[in-house]
């Protein structure tokens, strides 16, 4: 069967009153987006409530419904046959055709449900239904009716053409990107944080992201392995701005001032300082991490609360009580896993200490930060000034130099 487009449900976006042509325009943008590396050319429009992506030439079925799959706000997918508007008679073959070709040899019940937009039409639409289900059950012997709780529900609408369609197929949910505003995810090489980004994203949140780099410790592989999650999230959210930020002497200067059980709560606190700097002048209203109560030291309440304490801007922790094997399951089902598992290191690995503090005291951390009076403001500084600005889609990436950076 060839299809000649798509009609996208939402389920959402529906019951948002008056912003409601907000969220669709958002969705026919993403859907755009999402669409653009497709092969083939394809008019995205909204019609009546609804929004259709019209196939203008030839394409790649699979391709194509992988893509929708992906935008947020999509709650199914509808592939729909076109015909012309035709005469009864020709309206009962074409249906027939139809479902004959879409479930060959099939045992299911169905039942036909038609909307008649041009009420000029001959026959109204319980005739329609009617007929319809006889022409079907003459050319289907196997199938049968059932009015209550059909397997299959087969839509024929008339309009100024005839649509028939009778699968969906499913969307991931959530509300289209963009319509959240915008928020800075703290992008590790782990398996949290992109499938934290992920689930704010679901939520119509558009990403920018910071990874702390520490180089010559960290590899080339190591920035490559987080440019390649931030394009795994991207097939999602559309494109990324990845802040590569280099962490080095920050590091290496708490290293040699700072108590060493001390080392990981100090150094998270500098990463959440400067996340926020980017975020507040890149325009974000909040700060993503991969962070779970209990999951490593430095993730215990008592240190998430040492930690969240230098921010102004709220954080969002979506894994906050989630267990590694739910967000393994999540982070599989978005296809961030086998990347996430490659062993280069991380810039945290590196410095940690052998016994970090579980329950670290703000006092006695900010009194041991005055240790670092001397330079670290410098040194955070010239990491912002260095920002290596790296755009990232679904099907790859660039450095953003001069005017861009603003
Ligand atoms: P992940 O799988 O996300 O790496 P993790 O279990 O390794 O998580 P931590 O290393 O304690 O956890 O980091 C907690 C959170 O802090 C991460 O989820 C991420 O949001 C942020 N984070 C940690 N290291 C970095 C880094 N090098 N660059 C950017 N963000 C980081
Ligand atoms: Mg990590």
């Amino acid at each position: 069967m060839t299809y000649q487009c798509f009609l996208i449900k939402y389920a959402e976006i529906g019951i948002k009153g008056k912003n409601r042509h907000v969220f669709e325009d958002a969705l026919v943008r993403q859907i755009k987006l999402a669409l653009k590396p497709c092969e083939g050319n394809f008019a995205v429009h909204k019609t009546y409530g609804r929004i259709f992506v019209e196939c203008l030439s030839a394409y790649d079925f699979e391709e194509v419904t992988q893509a929708l799959s992906h935008v947020f706000g999509i709650w199914g997918i509808c592939p729909v046959a076109v015909s012309d508007l035709v005469e009864p008679e020709e309206l009962m073959a074409k249906a027939a055709d139809f479902v004959k070709e879409v479930f060959p040899g099939s045992k299911s019940t169905f039942k036909v449900h038609t909307r008649r937009m041009d009420k000029s039409y001959p026959m109204d639409s319980q005739e329609l239904n009617a007929e319809l289900g006889h022409a079907i059950l003459e050319a289907c012997p196997d199938m049968s009716v059932d009015v209550h709780a059909p397997e299959i529900m087969i839509e024929v609408e008339l309009r100024e053409k005839i649509y028939f369609y009778a699968e969906t197929i499913p969307g991931p949910g959530g509300l289209p990107v963009g319509v959240g505003g915008k928020a800075m995810l703290l992008l590790s090489g782990g398996i949290d944080s992109p499938v934290a980004g992920y689930m704010i994203a679901k939520r119509g949140v558009r990403l920018d992201a910071v990874y702390f780099n520490a180089p010559p410790y960290t590899s080339e592989r190591a920035l490559q392995k987080v440019i390649d999650l931030a394009r795994e999230v991207a097939v999602y959210t559309g494109p990324i701005c990845l802040h590569n930020i280099n962490f080095t002497e920050i590091q290496l200067y708490i290293y040699q001032k700072c108590p060493h059980d001390e080392l990981t709560i100090i150094m998270r606190r500098y990463m959440m300082r400067i996340a926020e700097l980017l975020a507040r002048k890149a325009g974000c209203l909040g700060l993503i991490t991969g962070e779970s109560i209990g999951q490593v030291a430095s993730q215990t309440l008592t240190a998430l609360g040492v930690t969240g304490e230098v921010c102004t801007l709220p954080v969002f922790r979506p894994l906050i009580g989630f267990d590694k094997e739910e967000i393994i399951t999540v982070s599989k089902k978005i296809g961030t896993f086998e990347t996430s598992i490659l062993p280069y290191e991380d810039c945290c690995t590196i410095f940690v200490a052998k016994h970090p503090v579980t329950k670290p005291r703000l006092d006695t951390i900010v009194r041991h930060e005055k240790y670092l009076e001397e330079k670290i403001d410098e040194m955070v500084e010239r990491a912002i000034e260095t920002d290596d600005m790296i755009l990232v889609d679904s099907t790859g990436f660039r450095h953003i130099t001069g005017e861009e950076k603003n």
